[in-house]
């Protein structure tokens, strides 16, 4: 059994609706089709989720909502019309969308995710009743009804623990189910949703739930690609990577998707395809709980810009007891999180995410350094990109940081700062911001 979701530029038009279709038609295991909101159909425009939030962004400051509404009702009615469905479907849309503008339900936070699930849940009927005029047994399920069950915040939910058994029983189901994602409902009954392109979450619940034999993510690219095609054109498609290696490029700015988004199916050691929608039949990129045979030694290279290093110099700090704690408890405070901290005999760098970082959370971090630990010497830097290196190979390789250490020379970027992770499948380099796009041209010349 195979649990596949479309992404918002799967479902964009009439013509992608269609190709959808056709992929869930053309193998019997996809039972369960898990779908988003339509999304944009070119560079300039918006999609359904985002004018959902103005219809209820209206309705919050007290319109009514109307013409949102309409333009949203417009969307799907392209679809309905271009595929030739029957135009009850579309009646039903505005139906939908003008109760909920109408509910009594006051809180914004309510009425924000009430409009927010309106995208998913009404693309997906819309494909359910495409399947079922293509000849597709395929029914539309409700996610509060079949148990998707959720907590937490407001844009923020996540499940319940009994939600997996719930939704197990979608299995046993003879139609082709077409689940929306983005959503679900709280003991409460009350709608709530996940963070923003929480679909890829809904298909992943679901792949665990049913455990699936594989979780196909389609999207509109045809595989994910070793370094960023926007600093390396043409850069080569990556065949597999395993859920480590995944989770290291992800963390670095990898495109694609966020692995925190597919952790359930992780958990559950589903494999994982991405696909594109509008090339079916390519291989697409494989993610696997381990590699069989060992193959290149970096599948990977990513980057991420915003960094900043707060360097602390301390004679002795080795031999201090309890250093590192209070080190640690300065930042806790301040509720910042240390990424990393690479250290020598008498110093250390803590590197933190310059957005948690401000002016004055330096100004108080430093004023605590050296007054309550006493420091020699303290610097910040910021400007700090990183650079990762990943591949699970790189284990058996000798010469990996040489060959790295070569590129980044090559190209005159000076590494403020490099650290290979106790998994021994990843090597980190800080580089200054404006030495980023060089350094990786020649780390991808290098490795690829
Ligand atoms: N439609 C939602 C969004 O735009 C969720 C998704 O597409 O996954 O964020």
């Amino acid at each position: 059994m195979k649990v596949c979701k479309f992404g918002g530029s799967s479902l964009a038009d009439a013509g992608q609706v269609a190709k959808v279709c056709e992929i869930v038609a053309a193998d019997p295991d996809r039972r369960i089709v898990v779908v988003s909101a339509p999304g944009k159909r070119h560079a300039a425009d918006s999609k359904v989720t985002d004018m959902l939030i103005a219809c209820a962004q209206d309705r919050i400051s007290g319109g009514s909502a109307a013409g949102q509404i309409a333009a949203v009702v417009q969307r799907y009615a392209e679809i309905q019309e271009e595929l030739g469905l029957s135009a009850s479907l579309v009646n039903a849309i505005r139906a939908d969308l003008e109760a909920r503008g109408a509910s009594a339900d006051q809180d914004p936070e309510v009425l924000m995710d009430l409009f927010k699930a309106a995208g998913e849940a009404n693309c997906a009927k819309l494909v359910a009743a495409a399947l079922q005029a293509r000849g597709v047994n395929a029914e539309y399920v409700d996610p509060g009804e079949a148990g998707m069950l959720l907590e937490g915040e407001h844009g923020q939910a996540v499940p319940l623990p009994e939600t997996y058994g719930n939704l197990k029983k979608l299995a046993d189901r003879d139609a082709v189910s077409v689940f929306p994602g983005f959503f679900g409902k709280t003991r409460e009954g009350r709608v709530i949703t996940f963070p923003r392109g929480g679909s890829d979450i809904t298909g992943a619940i679901l792949a665990a739930a049913v455990n699936a034999d594989l979780y196909e993510n389609f999207t509109d690219v045809d595989s994910v690609l070793a370094v960023d095609p926007r600093i390396v054109p043409n850069s080569r498609p990556v065949a597999n990577l395993t859920y480590a290696e995944m989770r290291e490029l992800s963390y670095a700015g990898f495109s694609v998707f966020h692995d925190e988004a597919i952790q359930p199916a992780i958990e559950a050691g589903v494999p994982i395809c991405i696909k594109n929608t509008n090339a079916p039949l390519n291989p697409g990129t494989m993610i696997v709980p381990a590699r069989e045979t060992e193959t290149d030694e970096v599948v990977g290279i990513a980057s991420d810009a915003g960094f900043c290093t707060v360097f602390i110099k301390k004679y002795l700090m080795n031999r201090e007891v309890g250093f590192l704690r209070r080190l640690f408890e300065i930042f806790e405070a301040e509720g910042v999180s240390i990424e990393h901290m690479p250290s020598g005999i008498d110093n250390i760098s803590v590197i933190v995410r310059a957005d948690r970082f401000d002016d004055a959370t330096e100004h108080r971090v430093m004023h605590k350094l050296k007054t309550e630990l006493g420091v020699d010497e303290i610097a910040v830097e910021r400007d700090l990109a990183l650079i990762m290196i990943v591949g699970e190979g790189m284990r058996f390789h000798v010469g990996i940081a040489a060959k790295a250490t070569q590129a980044l020379a090559e190209a005159g970027a000076n590494i403020e700062m490099m650290n290979q992770g106790a998994s021994e499948i990843s090597m980190m380099f800080g580089v200054k911001d404006r030495d980023r796009e060089r350094a990786i041209q020649s780390l991808a010349k290098a490795f690829f």
